[in-house]
């Protein structure tokens, strides 16, 4: 594959972006595909070379890359209407009456500009609530470039992971290893009357999909009952992806009280937004005294984009197609990684997936009887339970140089190109057919 394109539009992108990028993952070795268009599952780049796409914009792109009439025709009717005003538009609502519908535990929602966004207006609801100021959020999860949550360290003795974040952030974020109720427990105990709100995502979607084990965010919802902090589910990546329209607090049954979404709900445009109960929302300014605000939030380009996406996922069989693509994916690499590389795990459920390069099988092989075959689901029972990714320190003890420099680079040779590291989730579109999920394992059954 000839790469001359990205190579020379990277070598004018490093004189003027930091790095090359506008976004740290986007900076893969050596040099990113410069995407020219989409195609539904595919990208095509720079060099016009085409490869089956899995990053899908990170998460947004449910439908992938060709996106329906109504879809196309409502942003450009927004567009031509002027694409802001400054002002309510009836479009807001109508994705607002649309999300209030489908996930049980929102009642009210307030839309922003970004995932960061609405982590960054979760925590200071939460603050405000309660009155106190420690949120918990787990290790290896990511809520965006936000100073509260950029921390790394052990239960209280945290530090900013990045520079420019004054230790005294720091100083209010626990973390917990994610799926150790026992942690937890013990963290309650300790610090249970100054915790606002345990921040996490149902899934961890950023450090390598990791799935909760049973009971896991019930525990959690218990905690924040017994202590009087708020439950935040962030749910960025997996909001109408896992669950389908229900999120995955539909799919797991446990109700937060605070939901942040991003990625899908603005089918593809800039958008975030913080749902809850009407009582904690509508502490925002200005029903309530929380101060939130923003110039671009609630940009109709953006909600007509995310209405019409939720729209046609409702009443096409979006969510069937995806899930089952997901399944025949996952299972189709457990069969290979059985075969060939029997120490890796399967991870994913729903439209996520991925092969986490971990080190150990716990002795067991991914074709024994009565193991997770649709990815690791943390099933007591299964023989490979022990092996299979309970938190991130297990993530990153997998082999994530081999996963970056051989694997990654191997797959993309292949026309198969996936996201940057070891650690983020990769999704199946609506776009994607039986043909991309074909020459994908064989993609794989190459590469590994
Ligand atoms: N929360 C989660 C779970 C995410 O995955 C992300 C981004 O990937 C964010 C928050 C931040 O969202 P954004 O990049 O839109 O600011």
């Amino acid at each position: 594959m000839n790469h001359e394109q990205s190579r020379s539009l990277y070598d004018r992108a490093l004189s003027v972006l930091a790095g090359g990028v506008n976004s740290s993952v986007r900076a893969t070795q050596p040099y990113p595909v410069f995407v020219e268009r989409g195609d539904g599952g595919h990208v095509i780049d720079a060099d016009g070379n085409r490869y089956v796409d899995y990053v899908m914009g990170y998460g947004p792109l449910l439908l992938g890359h060709d996106v329906p009439e109504r879809v196309q025709a409502a942003v450009q009717q927004r567009t031509a209407e002027g694409p802001m005003y400054g002002a309510p538009t009836e479009v807001e609502v109508e994705l607002a009456e649309f999300v209030t519908r489908h996930v049980p535990s929102v009642e009210m929602l307030r839309f922003v500009n970004s995932g960061t966004e609405a982590t960054v207006s979760a925590v200071r609801l939460a603050r405000a609530t309660t009155g106190r100021d420690k949120i918990v959020v787990m290790q290896g999860g990511y809520h965006g470039a936000q100073e509260s949550t950029l921390v790394e360290g052990e239960g209280d003795h945290t530090a900013p992971s990045s520079p420019g974040i004054p230790d005294s952030f720091a100083e209010h974020t626990l973390t917990l290893p994610f799926n150790d109720e026992q942690a937890a427990r013990e963290l309650f105990e300790e610090h249970g009357d100054e915790i606002a709100a345990v921040l996490t995502e149902p899934i961890l979607g950023n450090y390598g999909i990791v799935h909760p084990v049973e009971g896991y965010h019930e525990t959690l919802r218990e905690l924040c009952d017994d202590y009087g902090s708020l439950l935040i589910f962030d749910e960025v990546i997996t909001g109408f992806r896992v669950g389908g329209l229900q999120c995955a607090q539909g799919k797991f049954g446990v109700e937060p009280d605070l939901t942040t979404f991003a990625k899908i709900v603005g089918g593809g445009f800039p958008v975030g937004a913080v749902g809850g109960r009407s009582e904690l929302i509508e502490q925002f300014t200005p029903a309530g005294d929380v101060f939130q605000s923003g110039t671009f939030s609630g940009h109709p380009v953006s909600m007509a984009a995310g209405l019409e996406t939720l729209r046609f996922a409702a009443e096409n069989d979006v969510y069937d197609h995806v899930n089952e693509l997901g399944d025949e994916l996952r299972s189709g690499l457990s069969d290979i990684v059985a075969d060939q590389a029997p120490e890796y795990t399967v991870v994913g459920t729903d439209s996520m997936f991925k092969v986490i390069f971990t080190r150990d099988s716990g002795g067991a092989r991914g074709d024994e009887d009565d193991h997770c075959e649709a990815g690791c689901r943390q099933r007591p029972e299964c023989p490979r339970y022990d092996a299979c990714p309970k938190n991130a320190a297990d993530v990153k003890n997998a082999e994530t140089q081999r996963w970056v420099r051989l694997f990654r680079q191997q797959m993309k040779d292949q026309g198969v190109l996936l996201p940057a590291n070891q650690f983020e989730s990769q999704f199946v579109s609506y776009a994607h057919t039986e043909e991309d999920i074909e020459e994908t394992l064989e993609a794989y059954k190459e590469a590994l």
